[in-house]
């Protein structure tokens, strides 16, 4: 479908998208804050393009992936399609995609790791294309999961600054499945106000609500919006 036929035909939002905005408009008003104040990051992660057209065509026009090669076959094609798209990458980084990274993304989420701060800093440098930096915090200190230490957040985002001179936009945290996301919130938003950040990535489909009233001001939403994947 090209999308000359199919704008026209598509007056109203799919309706997980317009569910999502109403809920993302409660919220802010519930938190006193401008709607416009959030960045709504529609996470397409394993859905192909037909189910991805019909949120671009709503209006939709910020994207999160998870997987730098998933998103290079995916995206190039919809972005010239439809103009203005930016595209967010929320899933691990590895240095050997830096260069594809730094070419696609218009967000990187996943900055944890002196090896990726190096790979990045040499990128944005040779490619002149700045992609918004958030460090990952592991706010839960689980094992398993990608980010940096809150006890290490500090270190690690002054040498972002000073040794790798990256300009980081804010902080992206995923709170542990199993434990209320509230205090995962607030300790993300009080590293970030002590750094002088900004922007905070958190709030997925099940908890965008209260990351809105702590503070969110980028939520990654795909479930809400798409489906269960
Ligand atoms: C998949 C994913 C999301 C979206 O999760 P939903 O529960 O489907 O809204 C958000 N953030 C990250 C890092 C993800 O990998």
């Amino acid at each position: 479908m090209t999308p000359q036929n199919f704008l026209p035909i598509t007056p109203h939002l799919p309706n997980g998208l317009a569910t999502v905005e109403h809920d993302i408009a409660r919220a802010c008003e519930d938190a006193r804050r401008d709607r416009q104040s959030v960045t709504l990051i529609a996470v397409s992660k394993t859905f192909d393009a037909d189910a991805i057209t019909p949120v671009i065509a709503a209006g939709q026009r910020v994207f999160g992936e998870n997987r730098v090669q998933e998103a290079k076959a995916k995206w190039p094609g919809l972005m010239s399609a439809y103009p203005g798209i930016a595209l967010h990458l929320i899933g691990p980084l590895q240095s050997n995609k830096a260069r594809e990274a730094v070419a696609l993304f218009d967000a990187v989420h996943s900055v944890d790791r002196p090896s990726i701060c190096e790979a990045l800093a040499k990128e944005i440098d040779s490619q002149k294309r700045r992609p918004e930096l958030f460090v990952q915090l592991n706010t839960g200190e689980e094992p398993q999961k990608a980010g940096v230490a809150p006890g290490d957040a500090d270190a690690f985002i002054a040498a972002c600054r000073e040794k790798y001179g990256l300009s980081i936009t804010g902080l992206m945290c995923i709170p542990p499945v199993n434990e209320a996301p509230a205090p995962h919130f607030a300790l993300t938003a009080k590293i970030a106000a002590r750094n002088g950040l900004t922007k905070l990535s958190m709030g997925m489909s099940a908890d965008f609500a209260i990351a809105i009233a702590f503070g969110a001001t980028h939520v990654r939403i795909g479930s809400a919006i798409f489906g269960t994947r």
